[in-house]
């Protein structure tokens, strides 16, 4: 048995309201102690049990590991030039996610696990301990399934995504492409992949495309999540409702429907604003979500096109600075939503029994998350009660 003593927090996010006040049940002046890679104990900073080590938080903050849900870690290249040309006021060109497709297949399985550990280490380094990894950039039966094998390798929050876009070789008949998704391809990914996803969108698949291949994957036993509503407004809210995906991810066009939809469903809508920031788009309207009851989750979205980052930190800010979030609920919804969104019990709070994931941050709030973007305020990160975390966030 080994455990680890995280004393002298000067404030404590466990997300637990009966451990702490208000939503974010803050404790002040707390310790944490884990053993076995959970936590055994929370309680006030001078009445912790002795442990075999001990880190002094020396009055800084200490919250639950971020959990990213939503990323796209495997892939080849990237496309600086392509986000240059955006910003200089160049029209998208939705060539991009082509070159993407193409460096994939023509990359070894070395370089590309090596990118997505990279990544997962990057992402772990401002805070993420649990990250889900969604494949989407072989779109064959064989680097699709290769693509599910390395995200396994690096994450158990796997996710196919086949129905990405509909490769250039099916361009004259996507009706075959989302058969042979919902079929071939979703039998040798389904060993590897815990969850489905599909771009529903105008120019990616459409509803009836997109519930086939759902409903094929349900049957498989995967759970499933919809990118939905990204681009403009569509059917992917709906269908991610209907088929009770565990999220729906975008939702920056949702109708009244769509959230009275989300607000009387176990779907968390996931929202994604480095995706806004990197592309210029208009930002979710996150306040009027929350308004409406809705469960609201902060990811990365971290790919090469549209959003190249893994800081959720910086996820953070951009909620609260444009979207109408608080802290609190920016806070909430990187941890706590991020695990619901991948319907988790066992991580984004911090209180007995749950998994020892957490991150001591270099300032004596959580606010400083917000008020201080762009600076480095992750201390040192713990996963599953040890201090250098073997594996990075899984
Ligand atoms: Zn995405």
């Amino acid at each position: 048995m080994t455990s680890l003593l995280i004393d002298r927090i000067g404030l404590l996010v466990t997300n637990d309201p009966w451990t702490g006040a208000g939503p974010l049940g803050i404790l002040r002046n707390a310790a944490v102690l884990a053993e076995n890679g959970r936590i055994a104990w929370v309680g006030p900073s001078g009445e912790a049990p002795e442990a075999d080590e001990r880190v002094d938080a020396d009055g800084a903050c200490v919250l639950p590991g971020f959990v990213d849900s939503h990323s796209h870690l495997v892939f080849a290249g990237d496309r600086a030039a392509e986000f240059a040309a955006r910003m200089r006021g160049e029209e998208y060109s939705a060539g991009g996610i082509a070159s993407t497709v193409a460096a994939t297949r023509s990359a070894s399985d070395v370089v590309l696990t090596a990118n997505a550990e990279r990544l997962v280490a990057e992402a772990r380094a401002s805070g993420t301990t649990t990250i889900e990894v969604k494949s989407g950039y072989g779109l064959t039966v064989e680097d699709e399934e290769r693509s599910l094998r390395i995200a396994a390798s690096v994450t158990r929050e796997t996710t196919f995504l086949g129905a990405h876009v509909v490769p250039a070789e099916y361009r004259d008949d996507p009706d075959e492409y989302a058969k042979l998704v919902a079929g071939p391809m979703l039998d040798a990914c389904a060993p590897h992949a815990r969850w489905a996803d599909v771009f529903v969108e105008r120019g990616a698949f459409d509803a009836d495309a997109a519930e086939a291949i759902l409903r094929a994957a349900a049957a498989r036993g995967l759970g499933l999540r919809v990118h939905a509503n990204q681009l403009g407004p569509g059917p992917g809210v709906q269908l991610a409702v209907e088929l009770g995906a565990a999220s729906a991810d975008h939702c920056t066009y949702v109708s009244a429907r769509d959230l009275t939809a989300l607000s009387s469903s176990e779907t968390v809508a996931t929202l994604l604003p480095a995706a806004e920031f990197s592309t210029r788009a208009p930002y979710p309207d996150a306040r009027r979500m929350l308004d409406a009851g809705v469960t609201v989750a902060l990811a990365s979205d971290c790919n090469p096109g549209s959003s190249y980052t893994t800081n959720m930190p910086f996820c953070i800010a951009l909620a609260v600075r444009e979207m109408g979030m608080t802290c609190e609920e920016a806070v909430w919804a990187a941890t706590a939503g991020g695990a619901r969104a991948l319907r988790r019990s066992d991580v984004g709070w911090l209180t007995k029994g749950s998994k020892a994931d957490l991150t001591i941050l270099a300032a004596p709030s959580y606010l400083h998350l917000a008020y201080r973007p762009g600076t480095p305020l992750i201390r040192e990160v713990i996963s599953g009660g040890e201090r250098d975390g073997r594996r990075g966030a899984e």
